[in-house]
């Protein structure tokens, strides 16, 4: 049982090792600048995050799972990004990304109840309605902060 446990691991280990090296190629390929989300301190930390030689060290002590396969993938992918294309990659603060609208954005509107709950964000200055995700990843990509 824990061979079989150990297997299935080292077998996610290197299934995610596999998608951070193409996710990276592709996009280093693809963009001749790359704009990233920074991740808040708290998540990552050393535990979590990140180390090319020793990925995923300490990552149990995380509290939730998902969370930190989440924010080690993401660190991981973030510094091989940047050391196949060193200064083609930014790291942009998201901290008013989900606030910020990326349509009137222009004006430096940056709206508390935008909003309406996880999933939509509605502008009430234009009026422009999107996935809550997909206006903060314009926002980045834009590299507003
Ligand atoms: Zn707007």
């Amino acid at each position: 049982m824990r061979g079989q446990i150990a297997r299935l691991k080292a077998r996610q280990v290197d299934r995610h090792k596999d998608w951070v090296e193409k996710t990276s190629t592709a996009l280093a390929r693809r963009y001749d600048l790359i704009r990233v989300e920074a991740l808040p301190i708290g998540t990552m930390t050393r535990s979590a995050c990140c180390t090319v030689e020793e990925p995923g060290r300490k990552v149990r002590q995380k509290a939730g799972l998902n969370r930190s396969i989440l924010a080690h993938g993401w660190g991981l992918l973030v510094v091989r990004l940047e050391q196949k294309v060193p200064g083609r990659v930014e790291r942009i603060n998201p901290a008013w990304t989900s606030q910020t609208c990326n349509t009137c954005n222009i004006c430096g509107i940056r709206d508390g109840e935008v909003r309406e709950n996880q999933a939509v964000f509605r502008c009430r200055a234009c009026g422009q309605q999107a996935n809550a995700d997909v206006n903060a990843a314009r926002n980045i990509a834009l590299g507003h902060q």
